[in-house]
């Protein structure tokens, strides 16, 4: 029988948090993933709160309303997982997808104090003028005006490093946004690496990195394709991931 949409997106959400956590990208029983359901994108699936990643299950996954008030007060609602994911949701409809993570290298390149990615290779140029830098940070992100301050941060761009914090991506698809954290995970643990060899970097011409990103942005089947491999490992390892 055919999964209906709410099941399918349960299934691969809660595979996510799987992957997520069998790559190491994970910060304790912290960060949060969602997923809208509705066309508004209003209605969306989020973990619960300080539940670890590897045993999440599809039917553990909370499902709110980004206009509903009482969401705030639930004792399963992390209190800056609902700031950021409510506040994005309900500010941009077309954001289906939002993962937020402290993965050690993105996060190396966000502590910056100039915080940057130049294109040295496939994975970087991934994110060849693409990817928005805040500065701000100011503490655990908690309140509706720091969510709604993300949010408009995410309008223009689809990825935000957040300077002494972390980094997230939102996208369509959930095998998308995958994808293209882990790519950039990978990127950055490529440029920590280079840069800690002392040696100067052969940055790509910017025409090189530019047609790179093009590239990347025309085979969106291949991260697709690269979310739905890992699921079917996830799955094969511990089948409760379908519960
Ligand atoms: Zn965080």
């Amino acid at each position: 029988m055919a999964l209906s949409h709410e099941e399918q997106t349960r299934i691969d959400l809660a595979a996510t948090f799987r992957i997520i956590a069998h790559e190491g990208m994970h910060e304790a029983v912290a960060n949060h993933f969602s997923a809208a359901l509705s066309p508004d994108g209003k209605q969306f699936l989020l973990n619960p709160k300080w539940m670890h990643f590897s045993r999440i299950r599809a039917s553990d996954l909370l499902l709110l309303h980004a206009d509903d008030p009482q969401a705030a007060q639930r004792e399963d609602v992390d209190a800056t997982a609902w700031a950021i994911h409510g506040q994005i949701h309900q500010r941009l409809p077309d954001v289906k997808v939002v993962l937020h993570l402290h993965p050690v290298y993105t996060t190396s390149v966000a502590c910056l104090a100039h915080p940057h990615i130049p294109p040295v290779d496939q994975n970087t140029a991934r994110y060849f003028n693409r990817v928005s830098f805040d500065s701000l940070y100011g503490g655990m992100a908690d309140t509706v005006q720091e969510g709604a301050r993300l949010a408009g941060l995410l309008a223009g761009n689809k990825r935000l490093m957040m300077g002494n914090h972390g980094v997230l991506v939102t996208a369509p698809d959930i095998g998308e946004a995958f994808d293209d954290i882990w790519t950039l995970e990978r990127a950055c643990q490529i440029l920590v690496t280079a840069w800690s060899t002392g040696q100067p970097l052969r940055i790509l011409a910017d025409e090189v990195a530019e047609k790179t990103a093009q590239d990347w942005e025309k085979i969106a089947d291949f991260s697709r394709q690269h979310f739905e491999e890992m699921k079917q490992l996830m799955i094969r390892q511990d089948p409760s991931l379908l519960d």
